[in-house]
């Protein structure tokens, strides 16, 4: 057998965007092209037998990859998501269906505390057990300036991107068995903010230190943490406000691989932090980024 080489430069669409703007939280399935979540390409190969998992933002973009990728590696797999995105939610169920993969839907708004503990215990409730967390949901709405963040977005910012996390972890690793991963989903705005991303870099800086942080104190507990940095992906999240206008049609082109990422790209990397042989990776961040050389 021989590997089958692709260039990583024309892999994936490659030539810019249109403008093509929603209403936040925004849907996949109307983008143009549709996000490439793995649908058609990903093969597992059993690596998370008997894994129970359960994945924020999961109806679209790397959360729905992951997802998939989880699902096809033999994890059983709950997916959150707000209620304004359904229909990407079902759409990813029926692909899920049509292989006979079981997808659990829990949909809520995570800036409510007592859902997020609710949703981890359903989640649990429903798996059979919960060993495997992705925290991944985030909220990102560009600004020219500080003084065009309200407090209502700066508030939302943080509750989504930084207490959901924190209230979620909690509540996970209180029951988590030894083995157990969480992987929290963290950005190369981590490292060096945008300048129009102040308050959304601010809470990937956070995502970056609590995933170092938590890893020292779960290490005794056998629960490794670990983060995906992403650079530019091509996900509802960009076109729902996460860019300023006129800033879609290059979106990613400026990487030194010459285009946004997709989805699917970093499937691999959720599959490996969640994976039991990779036992003595933890408290790290890792990056997927086209070669920004950011992480
Ligand atoms: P996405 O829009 O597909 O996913 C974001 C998800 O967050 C939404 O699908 C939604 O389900 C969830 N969400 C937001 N607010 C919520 C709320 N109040 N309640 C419940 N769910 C809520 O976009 P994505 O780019 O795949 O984003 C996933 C993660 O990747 C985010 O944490 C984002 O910050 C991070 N990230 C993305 C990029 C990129 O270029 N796309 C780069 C770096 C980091
Ligand atoms: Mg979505």
């Amino acid at each position: 057998m021989s590997a089958t080489l692709v260039d990583p430069q024309d892999k994936y669409h490659s030539d810019g965007f249109v403008e093509q703007p929603q209403e936040w939280p925004g849907l996949q399935r109307e983008m143009k092209p549709v996000p490439d979540c793995g649908e058609d390409s990903y093969v597992g190969t059993g690596r998370l037998g008997g894994r129970r998992a359960l994945v924020t933002g999961g109806d679209s973009g790397i959360g729905r990859a992951a997802a998939i990728a989880f699902a096809r590696e033999g994890a059983r797999v709950a997916i959150n998501y707000h209620p304004r995105e359904q229909a990407d939610a079902d759409d990813l169920k029926e692909v899920l269906d049509r292989e006979g993969l079981e997808l659990l839907q829990f949909p809520g708004d995570l800036t409510d505390e007592a859902f997020c503990l609710k949703v981890v215990d359903d989640a649990r409730a429903q798996l059979g057990g919960l060993d495997l967390l992705v925290i991944n949901a985030g909220y990102q709405q560009a600004q020219k300036s500080i003084e065009d963040i309200s407090h209502e977005q700066f508030d939302r910012t943080m509750k989504t991107n930084v207490y959901a996390m924190f209230w979620m972890s909690k509540r996970a690793a209180e029951s988590m068995p030894a083995g157990s991963a969480i992987i929290n989903t963290a950005s190369v705005n981590s490292f060096n903010p945008v300048e129009e991303l102040l308050d959304y870099a601010t809470t990937k800086g956070a995502i970056e230190i609590f995933t170092k942080g938590l890893a020292k104190q779960l290490a005794t507990k056998g629960i490794r943490v670990n983060a995906v940095a992403p650079g530019p992906v091509w996900t509802p999240l960009q076109i729902s406000g996460g860019q300023l206008e006129g800033k879609i049609g290059q979106f990613g082109q400026d990487t030194p691989i010459g285009r946004a990422g997709q989805p699917a790209e970093l499937a691999g990397l959720y599959v490996t932090l969640a994976e039991p042989g990779n036992s003595f990776t933890t408290g790290s961040v890792f990056g997927a980024n086209g070669g920004t050389g950011v992480v």
